[in-house]
């Protein structure tokens, strides 16, 4: 039952696209899953390497007990766009996700709407495109294993992108939840060109790597990889800390390594550098895609990429996301701004009817 819904004429509408889950995922499957993944790094190294076009901020965290709460901003003169992200290490106990996110595509010029979408698979997509993109720019060239500390949510997705823009021909697993690599293993055991290897320990894991991919989830200083498990010419790629007080590197890690971050004043604050003096050297990854800066300085350099997340990666995603549904022609939307045609100053007349049938409330 319920009262009836107000329906507007289509026409005048000014629509707003919607990507939901259901399209998101159609849209992976349509295109291929390591043909997002390497279209996304193209659209955030477009992006990176006009940094100074940005107007860019720290990401507004708001912290609770078991988690965060970010909203994270960023435009340039045409587009604006926001993500709405939490990260809470406890949800799965109860079924839910660590990470959801959503966000929205702005026009700059009129303030309005562009793009409503889900950013939950997104962010995954993003994060390992970025996570590859950041490797490819950093790492040894020709390197071909990786060691992965952490296989939820993130996992399956940062192995596809070293796969696709690394040529990753080799993965060791592990994580303190067996369930956890069971899934990963089912989820990419037919996966061609890649071996799968499951670990005992950390330890096992990272030996002879070239690459080790930290994604777990704690808010917490967990010392996922120690001084004496690293290697030289080995390349960390630090995912899982990305907030105040939950890190994953030992601080003697972070030490040995010439450190990538992504936009520097916030990767102090959130990234395995909360733990360094506020002059411990990095250099910021838009530097190094420019070519204003060298990525690695020498074969056998120890390289950290400090990955917390950044504004600037969700624009690219949205951009993306926006160019792939008009493609696509997916056909959704949302009625979230007032139609055009109406006068724009009655906006009570477009709540309330015309005047001959307004009722001021409840009978
Ligand atoms: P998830 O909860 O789905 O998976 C985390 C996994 O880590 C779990 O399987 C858990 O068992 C495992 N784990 C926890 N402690 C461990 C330990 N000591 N050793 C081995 N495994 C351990 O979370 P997710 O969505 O995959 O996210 C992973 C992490 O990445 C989170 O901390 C999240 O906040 C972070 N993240 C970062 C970015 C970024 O841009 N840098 C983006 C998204 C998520």
């Amino acid at each position: 039952g319920g009262r009836p819904v107000l329906e507007f004429d289509t026409a005048s509408s000014v629509t707003v696209r919607y990507v939901g889950i259901g399209e998101m995922c159609q849209l992976v499957r349509s295109t291929g899953l390591e043909e997002v993944l390497s279209g996304l790094a193209r659209y955030i190294r477009d992006d990176y390497v006009r940094w100074n076009e940005f107007g860019k901020s720290i990401r507004l965290a708001n912290h609770s007990r078991d988690g965060v709460i970010e909203l994270m901003p960023i435009c340039d003169d045409k587009l604006y766009s926001f993500k709405f992200v939490n990260g809470h290490p406890r949800n799965t106990e109860t079924g839910r996700q660590t990470v959801v996110a959503f966000g929205v595509l702005a026009d700059v010029a009129t303030g309005y709407p562009l793009l409503l979408s889900e950013m939950t698979i997104s962010t995954a997509l993003r994060t390992a495109a970025t996570s590859a993109l950041a490797a490819s720019a950093v790492a040894r060239p020709g390197t071909t294993s990786m060691a992965l500390i952490g296989c939820g949510a993130q996992s399956e997705f940062q192995v596809l992108a070293f796969k696709s823009l690394l040529g990753l021909r080799e993965v060791r697993a592990f994580d303190i939840d067996e369930a956890a690599t069971d899934k990963l293993f089912k989820n990419l055991r037919a996966t061609p060109a890649l071996s799968l290897i499951k670990s005992a320990s950390i330890h096992e894991a990272v030996r002879g790597a070239d690459i080790v991919t930290t994604a777990t989830a704690d808010k917490n200083n967990a010392t996922i990889l120690t001084p004496d498990m690293i290697e030289p010419g080995m390349h960390i790629n630090a995912v899982g800390g990305d907030c105040p007080g939950k890190t994953e590197l030992h601080p003697a890690v972070v030490r040995l390594a010439r450190v990538v971050v992504q936009y520097e004043p916030q990767t102090r604050i959130e990234g395995e550098l909360q733990q360094m003096a506020p002059d411990f050297p990095v250099v910021e990854l838009w530097r190094v895609l420019a070519g204003l800066e060298r990525g690695r300085l020498r074969d056998d350099q120890i390289t950290v990429f400090d990955s917390v997340g950044f504004a600037l990666e969700d624009f690219s995603t949205l951009r993306y996301i926006r160019d792939l549904a008009e493609e696509q022609a997916t056909e959704r939307r949302v009625d979230l701004l007032p139609p055009m045609g109406i006068d724009p100053k009655d906006l009570y007349g477009l709540v309330m009817g015309p005047p001959g049938v307004r009722s001021l409330g409840h009978p």
